[in-house]
C-alpha cells in the first residue's frame, strides 16, 4: 500500500516510522525547499529515529523549535502496543502486538550466546495453510506495512531497553548488539508481502541507522518462486526455504504452494537464478515429523536432490500445538537422518528447540485474529 503523507493531505497524526529515506524527503520537502535542507532533515529524523529510539519531536535537539512543533502536530512515530508479553523458562520472549486496526501479530525474541534473534511476522495470519504450522491454521487477514514491519524490531529495542547499548560502542555508523539476526519467520509469507517486506529490510539494513547487514537477514519462504529471483537480486538478504519433504506426494500436503510450484521448480529456480557468493549456501528448513519425512529413505532422496547446490538443512524437531496432527520424531531417527546428511558433506545442524513453554518456538505462532480474506 503506497504511503502518501504530507503536511497539506492530512490533518490528523501519522507515523513516520517506517517510511523510507525517499517518503522521508517527499514529506520533509513540504516545509524545507531547499534540497540540501530537507536532505539534512532527513538524516537527523532519520538518527533519531533508528539510532536513538526516539518516539516523540520533542527531544530531537538539534531540529529548530518551530519545526519540532510543526511535526508533532501532523506526524507521530508510533510503535505497535505490547498487548502481551510472555518469558519463556530459556529466556525466549514472545511478543503479542496490537495493531491500530486491533489486528495481532506475534514476534519472537530469542536470546543465545554468540547470537541473538528476532523472529518477525510480515502479515496478520498466513493464507499458505501448511499443515504442521499453527499460523497456517489462521487465514491471512491481510498484509502487514513496512511501518509495522519495521515496528516489531522498534517496540522490541524499547521494550528491553536496547537503545543505548546500541550506541555504546558505536562510532560513526551504529549498529545494534543485541539483536545481531532478523528472520522474516513468524506469521506470514514474506515473499507474498514482496514490497512492503522490501521497504521494511531497506531501512533494516540502512548503515546510518539500524545497520543490520544483508547477511543477518534471512527471509524464509515457503516456495513463492517467481519472487525468490526478485528477492536475492532486489533485497539481497539470505533466504531460507521450507523444504520438509522430498517427494512431491509429501509436499503437496505438508507445503501445499507446492502444487502450484512443485519441488523440480524450486529447486530449478534455486539452482539457475540464486547466485552463490563464496562461502554462502543455500538454507532449508526441514522439520522432522514421526513417521511423515523422517526415514533414511528421505535423508537420501535429500541428499540427491540437493546434490550440486551449496547446501544448508536445518532439522527442526517438530514442536507440538493442540489439534495437531503430527508428533515430533524421536532423538534417534533425528540423529540417523542427520548422519547420512553430513556423510555427504553438507551442514546439518538440529535446531534446539526454543520457547516451547510459552508456544513461542518455531510453527507455534498464532494470534487470535479475524479471518477476513484468504486470497494469494
Ligand atoms: S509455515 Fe510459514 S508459510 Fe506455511 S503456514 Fe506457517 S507461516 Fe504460513
Amino acid at each position: 500500500m503506497p504511503i502518501k503523507l504530507t503536511l497539506q493531505s492530512t490533518s490528523q497524526e501519522s507515523n513516520i516510522l517506517g517510511l523510507s529515506r525517499d517518503d522521508l524527503f517527499s514529506l520533509v520537502s513540504d516545509f524545507e525547499t531547499q534540497p540540501k535542507r530537507a536532505s539534512m532533515r532527513v538524516n537527523q529524523l532519520w538518527s533519531w529515529i533508528y539510532c536513538y529510539g526516539m518516539s516523540s519531536f520533542d527531544n530531537m535537539t538539534n531540529l529548530d523549535k518551530d519545526l519540532r512543533s510543526k511535526l508533532q502536530k501532523v506526524f507521530n512515530i508510533s510503535r505497535p502496543a505490547i498487548e502481551k508479553k510472555e518469558v519463556s523458562n530459556d529466556g525466549t520472549i514472545k511478543y503479542l502486538f496490537r495493531l491500530n486496526d486491533q489486528s495481532k501479530i506475534e514476534t519472537v525474541f530469542i536470546p543465545e550466546e554468540k547470537r541473538s534473534t528476532l523472529c518477525i511476522s510480515s502479515q496478520v495470519g498466513c493464507t499458505l495453510n501448511c499443515s504442521f504450522c499453527h499460523t497456517g491454521t489462521q487465514k491471512l487477514v491481510r498484509n502487514l506495512s513496512s511501518q509495522e514491519i519495521v515496528g516489531q524490531v522498534i517496540a522490541v529495542y524499547d521494550d528491553l531497553g536496547l537503545w543505548e547499548k546500541k550506541r555504546v560502542n558505536s562510532s560513526n555508523s551504529s549498529c545494534f548488539e543485541i539483536i545481531t539476526n532478523i528472520v522474516f519467520m513468524g506469521m506470514g509469507e514474506p515473499l507474498l508481502n514482496y514490497e512492503e517486506v522490501k521497504k521494511a529490510c531497506s531501512i533494516l539494513m540502512d548503515n546510518k541507522g539500524l545497520d543490520f547487514s544483508r547477511r543477518r537477514i534471512t527471509l524464509s519462504t515457503a516456495g513463492i518462486v517467481p519472487k525468490i529471483k526478485l528477492a536475492h537480486e532486489e533485497i539481497r538478504c539470505m533466504i531460507a526455504i521450507s523444504l520438509h519433504a522430498t517427494e512431491n506426494k509429501t509436499r503437496d500436503i505438508l507445503v501445499p504452494i507446492n502444487k502450484k510450484w512443485n519441488l523440480e521448480q524450486l529447486l530449478g529456480s534455486l539452482r539457475d537464478d540464486i547466485k552463490l557468493r563464496n562461502s554462502e549456501r543455500v538454507t532449508f528448513e526441514y522439520v522432522m515429523l514421526d513417521g511423515i519425512n523422517d526415514t533414511k529413505e528421505d535423508a537420501h532422496r535429500l541428499v540427491r536432490l540437493l546434490q550440486g547446490l551449496p547446501s544448508k538443512i536445518n532439522l527442526i524437531p517438530f514442536n507440538n500445538w493442540t489439534g495437531s496432527q503430527y508428533k515430533r520424531s524421536s532423538l534417534d531417527r533425528i540423529n540417523a537422518f542427520r548422519d547420512i546428511i553430513i556423510k555427504s558433506r553438507l551442514p546439518s545442524p538440529i535446531r534446539k528447540p526454543r520457547g516451547e513453554d510459552i508456544m513461542a518456538a518455531c510453527g507455534q505462532l498464532k494470534s487470535n485474529s479475524v479471518k477476513e480474506e484468504a486470497s494469494i
